[in-house]
């Protein structure tokens, strides 16, 4: 069984030596958030992950959740580690001071999340849908709703959650049935079902706030009608306590494949007092900042999972000893040699190597542009953060969950039988992740979201920027002898991926269909261009270490030798991504749904 060990080495080569961060915050003019600061959270942020967290992570899959009477009480050691969480000021760290926040932009706090999702995953839902709760009521509440509930939630003692799905409606929010009526006193009566909502019952906090989409009486029909409440389980009572209950209940909880530990709850709304938050028949478009939030969020998740079987995996492979080397016995002491010594199993470690530690950069470098959109005083500069935001959230949600299981099955493959059986407990790993391609929109949605309204939605300009930016890069880092060749290689893929773009978009304009038939793996090319901009930079910036004569001559020549591994052998998987996007619709559309399996 591994342990985890917070990958602090790497972190803070992404966060000051590619990234700069301490500089990114100088530049706004938050010099307090200097070098120590950052080093402090680092630091103190692996401790609470590795001796808090990581400990609860196997007992809360093996133990779950208990439901009984509509209560759902936590695996042990889930209260106390959340009771840590806020006493020592986790829960606070981003959140704005005015709502007794801390303000910590929200971009560094990415490298935190990781650690904390690494620790466990289902233990970081909790207080990770709280977060985004937060930052939807600060974005559309009324200022009483926001006094009401703001410096409970973000204090912890007030948890969050999102409502959309119902049974009949999962990826179609148009058609939801959850109804809100008016009660002639500036509130609702929010009556319906919503099914699958995590952390809609538990026992860490003595509140929880559920912001619910129903529709109103005269909602006209589909996305157009849907408006957003808040919608407590106990309604806010004098002085800071809680009310009385509001017809809020868990009806039952979902047993599942993975994240055993989060409960996925039926939740009943009857004649439940709710308030209106943003403009009626807006609820969508209000609820689209907790699922931005969220989607980066998902990414994170497949980030600290992927990290966590790569960890389990490397240490397996230094451990286990089967066979010998082909090349001559390597410890001829020792009955075999351990099977890090086989090129296969090498291939398969690099593979998670680079998906981890370039997954990484990609993250951390999306978190800084959302400081960048909120801390930049140039409108113009803001509005390219956001434009960039925009177009790396499908990316950054899909690409990266969809690695985290090639990782994870890496992991299990690795470890061979012993991967497969639940002793070295790398298989929780694959089973948790499974869930990270299907919620906050599946990976499909993703896809076309990225193509239909992020690439064609912008005439392709977001394309061209994106391009503009990796060009950048290339342009820095190109004469560095050992980067050139993936500079190269780099910007041949560019000129692949606009040409890709441009052929898609004129077989879209001809029949829309082509978009849904190429929008997944126009994703995966994407993702790989944004991959290899990654490496491009960690490379560039440890070939100067090297030229430098850095005393850690050994974790840069890693980081050159696994970009060779990422530019050699995973980026040309764009190749058979940008085939398949170009195949076309009438493929898939050419059989009649009736002939797709006889009898
Ligand atoms: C563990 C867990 C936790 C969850 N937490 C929450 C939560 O907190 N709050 C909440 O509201 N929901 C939550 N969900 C629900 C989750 O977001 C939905 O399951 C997801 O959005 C997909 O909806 P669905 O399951 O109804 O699948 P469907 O919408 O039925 O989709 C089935 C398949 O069809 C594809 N598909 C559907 N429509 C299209 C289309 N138009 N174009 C192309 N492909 C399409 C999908 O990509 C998918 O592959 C959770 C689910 C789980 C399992």
């Amino acid at each position: 069984m591994y342990s985890y060990r917070a990958p602090l080495r790497d972190i803070r080569f992404v966060v000051h030596e590619v990234l700069d961060f301490e500089q990114h915050y100088r530049s706004f003019g938050r010099e307090e958030l200097n070098r120590d600061l950052l080093e402090g959270i680092l630091e103190e942020g692996a401790r609470f992950a590795e001796t808090v967290l990581a400990p609860t992570n196997r007992i809360g899959d093996e133990h779950g959740l208990q439901f009984e009477d509509g209560q759902v009480r936590t695996p042990p050691g889930f209260k106390e580690a959340y009771q840590r969480y806020c006493e020592d000021g986790w829960i606070t760290m981003t959140a704005d001071p005015q709502w007794g926040g801390q303000g910590l932009p929200g971009g560094f706090s990415l490298a935190f999340s990781e650690m904390l999702v690494s620790g466990n995953m289902a233990w970081k839902m909790y207080s990770g849908l709280t977060e985004s709760a937060v930052s939807t009521i600060e974005a559309h509440a009324s200022d009483e709703l926001k006094q009401r509930y703001l410096p409970k939630m973000v204090a912890g003692e007030w948890s969050g959650t999102m409502c959309l799905t119902e049974a009949h409606s999962g990826t179609d929010l148009g058609i939801l049935r959850t109804k809100a009526e008016p009660l002639g006193d500036g509130s609702y009566a929010v009556t319906g079902t919503k099914i699958f909502i995590s952390a809609g019952e538990h026992d860490l906090t003595e509140n929880i706030i559920h912001l619910v989409l129903a529709r109103l009486p005269d909602a006209p029909p589909g996305t157009k009608g849907i408006s957003l409440f808040i919608v407590p389980k106990f309604l806010p009572g004098d002085e800071g306590k809680i009310g009385a209950a509001n017809g809020v209940r868990c009806g039952s909880i979902e047993h599942k494949m993975g994240i055993h530990a989060s409960p996925t709850c039926v939740m009943h709304f009857n004649d439940s007092k709710g308030w209106l938050v943003g403009k009626a028949n807006e609820g969508l478009s209000c609820m689209f900042t907790m699922m931005n939030h969220a989607r980066l969020g998902v990414g994170l998740q497949g980030q600290g999972l992927s990290e966590l079987a790569w960890q389990a995996s490397i240490a397996y492979a230094n451990d286990r000893l089967q066979g010998r080397s082909l090349t001559g016995a390597k410890m001829p002491g020792k009955s075999a040699d351990p099977i890090i010594v086989h090129p296969d199993v090498r291939r398969m470690l690099l593979t998670q190597k680079a998906f981890v530690e370039g997954g990484r950069v990609l993250c951390f470098l999306t978190g800084r542009e959302i400081d960048s959109a909120h801390l930049n005083p140039d409108t113009e500069a803001r509005k390219r953060s956001n434009d960039l935001i925009a177009f790396l959230t499908p990316i950054v949600k899909a690409f990266l969950t969809d690695a985290s299981m090639e990782v994870t099955s890496l992991a299990v493959q690795i470890h061979g039988g012993h991967g497969f059986i639940r002793e070295t407990g790398v298989e929780q790993l694959m089973r948790d992740a499974r869930i990270t391609p299907i919620y906050e929109g599946t990976n499909g949605i993703q896809a076309l979201d990225l193509l239909g309204r992020k690439v064609f939605g912008t005439g392709g300009k977001s394309v061209q920027m994106m391009v503009a930016r990796i060009k950048e890069a290339i342009d820095k880092y190109a004469a560095l002898p050992e980067v050139t060749p993936f500079a190269v290689e780099l910007g041949k893929r560019l000129e692949q991926w606009g040409r890709l773009t441009a052929e898609l978009g004129k077989a879209a304009m001809a029949n829309p269909e082509e978009v849904g038939a190429a929008a997944t793996d126009y994703l995966q090319v994407s993702g790989y261009v944004c991959l290899g901009w990654c490496w491009l930079a960690a490379a560039g910036v440890a070939a100067k270490k090297i030229a430098a004569g850095d005393a850690e001559a050994d974790f840069y020549r890693a980081k050159l030798v696994t970009a060779q591994h990422y530019f050699d052998r995973i980026l040309p998987r764009i190749d058979s991504h940008a085939a398949a996007a170009r195949a076309g619709a009438a493929g898939l559309m050419k059989l009649p749904a009736e002939h797709f399996a006889f009898a």
